[in-house]
Order: structure tokens, then C-alpha cells, then sequence
């Protein structure tokens, strides 16, 4: 749960623009963390001036201010850096997933037109529903072409990109698009090893490589 001390906060409304999926609000300009859509991206902490944003996820008083002078990344302080060192993004209440997607397939890759299969239609909907559409895309496409065949090797042009998957990455913080037959990782293969493996009864291991 992410909670706002209603005594510290001056209502700048700094956290509610911030907010990716718009799940704050001012109250009697006081901010309210609904703590529904929340997928604990940490902004509104980092962003709150007067630090009157705190979570119950992990214990505040162990996140040390970020001091640029002192901070550095190794192993003692790599919690608190992933906790504390959030960047601070500005959303434009604009456009949707299908847009964005359109707008990168012609204007970057070259196509001519974008083909959203069912799947991707309803999940598309239910983003949109959801508030996560200010989030930013990442497509998930072959390394070899810049349209979804990897045998149009390289930079063709006039051609039609297929997306079949639209999936949130809240961890990320980042709308996953899946064009033609692309596998994302892990890139399990059809029969994982895992299967294969096993310990025999003298407690030898079996089927590691
Ligand atoms: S943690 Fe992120 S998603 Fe949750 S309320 Fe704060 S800014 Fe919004
Ligand atoms: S950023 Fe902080 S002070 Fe500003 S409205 Fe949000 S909680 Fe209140």
C-alpha cells in the first residue's frame, strides 16, 4: 500500500500528474492514493517534495536520501538504490496503445499499415479501461528485419506489421507489444531440460549439461 501524511502534504498535485496510471487524486487538496491500479512504481515517493508519500511495502526509515556526491552503486547499497533512485517521467494524457503503435511501425520502421489480431484488440480494451495506456510501448519484434518477417532481411519498405499480443510489463513500467511469431525471454524450447532432469537413487544427479 502506498499512503500520503496528510499533515506533510501541501497539495502541489506533483504525485497525481505523475501518477502512471492515474490512481491519485487530490482530496480537499490533499492527495489520495486509491492503492487500485497501483502497480508500485515508487514515482509518487520520489516525486513527493515534502516526503509525505511512504509505502508499507518495505520499511521507509531504511531508504537513505539520494546524495549524488556520495551515492554509488555497489553491492551494500543496491536495495536502497532500487528503492529510493526512481526516475521521474511526465505523461501527456493523449494518445492510446493503437496510436503509439501505428506511429512507430510507419513513421520508424517504414510500414504502411498495422494489423491488430482479436487477442490484441481486447487487451488493447482492457489497458485502456485499466488507466496503464500513458504507459510507453516496447515492441518485441525479430532482430532481423525492421518488419516482423525475419527472411525481409534488414530495412524493407510497404509492408504490414502484425501485433497478436498487447501485455503490460509493470515492473518495467512498459506496455510490451508482440508482433509476428516473436519469443520473448526466457525462451523456454518446447520440452524445457528441467524435464529431463532428475537424481537417481545413489543421489547422483542425471540429465544436467
Ligand atoms: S506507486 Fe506509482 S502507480 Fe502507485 S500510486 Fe505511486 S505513482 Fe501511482
Ligand atoms: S507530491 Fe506530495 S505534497 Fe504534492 S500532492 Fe503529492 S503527496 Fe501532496
Amino acid at each position: 500500500m502506498f499512503n500520503v501524511n496528510k499533515e506533510k502534504c501541501i497539495g502541489c498535485s506533483q504525485c497525481v500528474k505523475d501518477c502512471p496510471v492515474s490512481d491519485i487524486s487530490l482530496v480537499d487538496n490533499k492527495a489520495e492514493i486509491n492503492n487500485e491500479r497501483c502497480f508500485k512504481c515508487g514515482h509518487c515517493i520520489a516525486i513527493c517534495p515534502v516526503e509525505a508519500v511512504s509505502t508499507d511495502d518495505y520499511n521507509m526509515e531504511e531508504v537513505i536520501p539520494y546524495d549524488k556526491a556520495k551515492f554509488t552503486v555497489d553491492a551494500e547499497n543496491l536495495l536502497n538504490f532500487i528503492k529510493f533512485r526512481r526516475s521521474v517521467r511526465r505523461f501527456k494524457n493523449k494518445e492510446v496503445e493503437k496510436e503509439k503503435i501505428e506511429k512507430i511501425v510507419t513513421e520508424i520502421y517504414r510500414g504502411t499499415k498495422v494489423n491488430f489480431e482479436k487477442k490484441a484488440k481486447t487487451q488493447i480494451a482492457q489497458i485502456v479501461k485499466n488507466g496503464w495506456d500513458k504507459l510507453p510501448i516496447c515492441m518485441a519484434k525479430t532482430q532481423y528485419s525492421f518488419s516482423d518477417n525475419p527472411n525481409a532481411l534488414g530495412a524493407p519498405e510497404n509492408f504490414e506489421i502484425t501485433i497478436r499480443e498487447v501485455v503490460p510489463k509493470f515492473g518495467a513500467g512498459f506496455i510490451v507489444a508482440l508482433t509476428g511469431d516473436v519469443m520473448t525471454m526466457p525462451g523456454l524450447p518446447k520440452r524445457p531440460a528441467a524435464l529431463n532432469m532428475d537424481v537417481a537413487a545413489d543421489g547422483t544427479a542425471i540429465g544436467l549439461f
